[in-house]
């Protein structure tokens, strides 16, 4: 059992916390409306004014801002801060299109870095604990955002950046890393480089803890790391829209906790845009409360959910998201069946004979979508008898069927031919779009 970051806030009552979180959203709408003038068009356009929104549930009448707004105002249209109170940039890469600036006031730094020292708290660190960051430094949020809240909870960082892996594995050791912050498949390579060098995580590190994200990322997989590692790994969300990374799983590893008192968390039906149901999965929405260069007013981000408000076990009052499926971006539909890479993930990380690695490939024949799924087998699954290969293909291809309802088709390959990535691994090859 951890302790708290801030117990006052953490443990806040719901009524009190619903009642801070009126105040701020009256505060930042009126905010947005007085400076930034994107705001403000768009307020009259919806025919709403500041003082219309009296409750926490008015934040209904409120029009959502999408990726589109950003880039449309690229590169500083939405902001409500003057220029001189930002203190950093932080600029999307911009791969599906132009990039979105984000900007920071020093408050907006030290909110970020406080939630993240709320969140690694929460899930056990500690000063006394050395955290290696293997996410980008730079324009990405990744890096410098884990640095700086990992820092502000008094731990020593490591700042490796993504790449170089045999040294991180050998600082690792010299330095005694106790938490590492990466995506998954960056610690799956991590992992194997491991083997490849003769170290093992669990004898030769006192790592302890992973803190993975940036992409999504299955229950299945967490149990292979954690089986193979010893380590405990934890789910990280957050999207450089909203900040960057900001929350994390509790250690009770059942939901990561969306702060309440910085954040209001809304779920949505992606279609209608109406809000479901408690315990529905729908489209997460973020109005940023306590954030002041770029503030943020029912943001879609895209990404899919289940939102809870009961009470944690470790505590906390906060709304728990569950595990991301993935961004409705990274849906693919394939002949009229939707079709999450994550999906295709946690089938995979069941099957022992499957490695750590595997892509999908989606072609079109005719009018027809065909999907492959390229797995890599490991060491002691690959087998040079094809009717042994033959056998496995089949139950992966019937495996993969039965979740996502249609039907793939299985290429295993060997034990090191899927490239490895450092950062977000590419997983999907869409050639209808080329
Ligand atoms: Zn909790």
């Amino acid at each position: 059992m951890s302790g708290y970051w801030d117990p006052h806030i953490e443990r806040m009552p719901l009524e009190d916390l619903h009642s801070l979180q009126e105040d701020r959203l009256k505060f930042v709408v009126r905010y947005v409306y007085d400076h930034s003038a994107f705001y403000r068009r768009r307020f009259k356009e919806a025919g709403i004014m500041p003082e219309d929104i009296k409750t926490l549930a008015d934040v209904a009448k409120l029009p959502f801002t999408k990726k589109a707004d950003l880039r449309d105002n690229y590169p500083t249209g939405m902001f409500s801060a003057p220029k001189n109170q930002v203190v950093r940039y932080h600029v999307s890469s911009g791969t599906t299109g132009k990039p979105t600036v984000v900007g920071y006031t020093r408050g907006d730094i030290e909110t970020w870095s406080e939630s993240l020292a709320r969140a690694l708290t929460s899930l056990g660190l500690s000063r006394d604990d050395v955290v290696q960051v293997g996410y980008g430094y730079g324009l990405f949020t990744g890096g410098l955002g884990l640095h700086y809240g990992a820092e502000r909870m008094g731990a020593a960082v490591l700042p490796v950046g993504t790449g170089n892996t045999e040294r991180q594995i050998e600082l690792m050791q010299d330095l005694g890393t106790t938490a590492i912050a990466c995506t998954p498949s960056y610690f799956l390579h991590i992992m194997e480089v491991a083997e490849k060098m003769g170290v093992s995580i669990r004898n030769d590190t006192q790592l302890k803890v992973g803190i993975f994200g940036a992409e999504p990322w299955s229950l299945e997989t967490r149990k292979r790391i954690e089986a193979n590692t010893g380590i405990n790994a934890y789910d990280i969300y957050g999207t450089s829209e909203i900040s960057g990374p900001l929350f994390t799983e509790c250690h009770a590893k059942n939901g990561i906790h969306v702060w309440g008192d910085m954040f209001l968390t809304e779920v949505v039906d992606p279609d209608t845009g109406e809000p479901v149901a408690e315990g529905e999965q729908g489209e997460l929405v973020f109005t940023t409360l306590h954030k002041f260069a770029l503030p943020l007013i029912r943001y879609r981000i895209g990404d899919l959910s289940i939102m809870s408000n009961e009470v944690c076990e470790c505590g906390r009052t906060h709304p728990r998201i569950m595990r991301i499926m993935g961004r409705t971006d990274d849906m693919l539909i394939i002949r009229g069946i939707n079709v999450f890479p994550s999906q295709v993930e946690s089938v995979l990380m069941r099957i022992p004979e499957v490695g750590d690695h595997w892509e999908i490939i989606v072609d079109r024949k005719g009018p027809l979508d065909m999907m492959t799924v390229r797995v890599e087998l490991t060491e002691s699954g690959f087998s040079d008898k094809i009717g042994d290969l033959m056998k496995l293909e089949n139950k992966v291809s019937k495996e993969l069927k039965g979740v996502l309802n249609i039907a793939a088709k299985v290429d295993l390959v060997e034990p090191g031919t899927i490239p490895r990535s450092m950062g977000k691994a590419k997983r999907v090859t869409d050639n209808r779009k080329v």
